[in-house]
């Protein structure tokens, strides 16, 4: 069996070549198999392009691709899902945080009723900040898109190709992994194991403008629920207005000598006017995506790619 591993790249010079180690190492243990590694590099500032270079200069299992500028995490691993060839298919991190080693149980989980193995760390290690956001997004999620109950999409599975072949039919401009994923199937398995720390001691490529851009994403693509809740919430507004309105006739016509304060005029006027710039901005959203897409604007961009053969370019 060939299991192709696909790993996007970004600041992680100092820690890359210790997950490809491990890899080899983990797969060495199975020799009967045979495996591909595929880089993705994001447009990385730091010096992981050179380092990649020269490792897959000795190693031909190491396979690159090269973005010519920042797409993102779930860019990266749809570029590397296009080029693969593996029966299986591993996603993981850069930066060490993924328990390598613990390879083979998300391989072997999968089975006629497991389509995509998830690893599931009882202990995260991020901020708190972080948690809080994929807190956040995972509940959202689950309103907006039906998935099956007690997963969570960490940063490292394992997937029949198949799965990995729907996910890239997608050509949506602003991709986001975890919709994909529980769209595809929803025969998902999870795994408990432990989560690393850094292998490096920097902080997390996903500031807080990553993570929201990320969490708009998930949510606009996929649903078209907050459309739907800004018109209801308009609706429900008006309503209210409306019947404001009435009362306040009714009431001058029942007694002339009532003077309608301006305070009260200004509050409902501010109200209003905060709703209506809500939903714009909802719908403006949503415009926008409409017309990026039809632009056809790219996922990404692929420079240059090591390793990789031209009719494996997807
Ligand atoms: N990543 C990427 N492009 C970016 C930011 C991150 O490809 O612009 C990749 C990064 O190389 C890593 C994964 O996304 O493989 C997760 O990034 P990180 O470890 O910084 O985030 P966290 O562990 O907090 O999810
Ligand atoms: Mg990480």
């Amino acid at each position: 069996m060939l299991i192709s591993f696909v790993i996007p790249c970004y600041r992680s010079e100092t820690t890359i070549e210790k997950v490809i180690a491990e890899i080899a190492v983990t797969m060495a243990l199975r020799e009967d198999n045979d495996f591909e590694i595929i880089c993705v590099n994001d447009c990385s500032p730091d010096k992981v392009y050179e380092v990649l270079t020269r490792i897959s200069s000795k190693n031909p299992k190491v396979k690159i691709i090269n973005f010519s500028r920042n797409f993102g995490k779930a860019a990266a691993v749809l570029a590397g899902y296009a080029r693969c060839r593996g029966e299986v298919v591993v996603s993981l991190d850069d930066d060490g945080q993924c328990p390598v080693d613990k390879t083979w149980e998300l391989v072997d989980a999968l089975n006629d009723n497991c389509d995509l193995s998830i690893a599931d760390y009882p202990q995260k290690k991020e901020s708190a900040f972080k948690r809080f956001g994929s807190a956040v997004n995972s509940s959202v999620m689950n309103f907006l898109i039906k998935q099956p109950e007690n997963i969570t999409i960490n940063n490292f599975w394992a997937m029949k190709r198949f799965v990995a072949e729907e996910m890239i039919k997608y050509k949506n401009s602003y991709p986001a992994l975890h919709p994909l994923l529980v769209q595809t199937t929803h025969s998902i398995i999870m795994v408990p194991m432990e989560e690393r720390n850094r292998a490096d001691n920097n902080k997390t490529g996903f500031t807080f403008w990553k993570s929201f851009k990320l969490m708009i994403n998930g949510f606009t693509n996929f649903s078209v629920v907050p459309l739907r809740l800004a018109s209801v919430m308009g609706l429900m507004i008006a309503i209210v207005g409306f019947i404001y309105g009435l009362i306040v006739i009714i009431r001058k016509i029942v007694n002339p000598d009532i003077l309608i304060g301006y305070s009260s005029l200004m509050a409902v006027l501010l109200f209003i006017g905060g709703i209506i710039m809500i939903l714009l901005g909802v719908i403006g959203e949503y415009l926008g995506r409409i017309y990026v897409c039809i632009n056809k604007a790219p996922q990404y961009v692929v420079k240059d790619t090591i390793n990789l053969y031209d009719n494996e370019e997807g």
